[in-house]
């Protein structure tokens, strides 16, 4: 078996939307970066890209690539999941904390478990999310960014 971490922010604005493993939460501000700014579905991406020895994002899905822009993060997880198919490697499970201020994150946590899972090509019940707040301090505290940070272990094919 093999492990591996990873971690990601994004500054919080207003004008921006909030997407989540691939769900959009109502929320006053939202994450900006240069695809969709999916801050949990990229913390996993790395995570997996981690366990796998694969390098790390940035060097998958660049950003200063143009086709990049706005798109769906949710696609750098099937690329990911067909990476490590090629590699002999399939995912034993994802966990990952979300540390968000607001909004309250509970009821949509079984939609991002679901969406996660899905793209995945694993079941729901080998994606778990969680979310936590930073009780006010710093940047999380002060609503000013988003952090996940999320761990996955992955086993090889039988
Ligand atoms: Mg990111």
């Amino acid at each position: 078996m093999r492990i591996g971490c990873g971690i990601d922010v994004h500054p919080l604005i207003k004008g921006e939307k909030l997407i989540l493993g691939g769900i959009h939460i109502p929320s006053e501000v939202g994450a900006k970066g240069h695809s969709d700014a999916d801050c949990l579905t990229h913390a996993i991406v790395d995570a997996l890209l981690g366990a796998g020895g694969l390098g790390d994002i940035g060097q998958h899905f660049p950003p200063s690539e143009e086709k990049y822009r706005g798109i769906s993060s949710l696609i750098f997880l099937e690329e990911v999941q067909n990476l490590l198919d090629s590699q002999g490697f399939r995912i034993s499970n994802v966990d990952a904390s979300i540390a968000l201020e607001k909004p309250k994150l509970a009821s949509y946590v079984s939609k991002m478990c679901e969406s996660i899972s899905i793209h995945l090509a694993i079941q729901k019940d080998q994606v778990n999310i969680k979310a936590t707040t930073f009780e006010g301090l710093g940047m999380i505290g002060r609503g000013e960014g988003v952090m996940v940070y999320a761990v996955a272990l992955i086993q090889p094919n039988d």
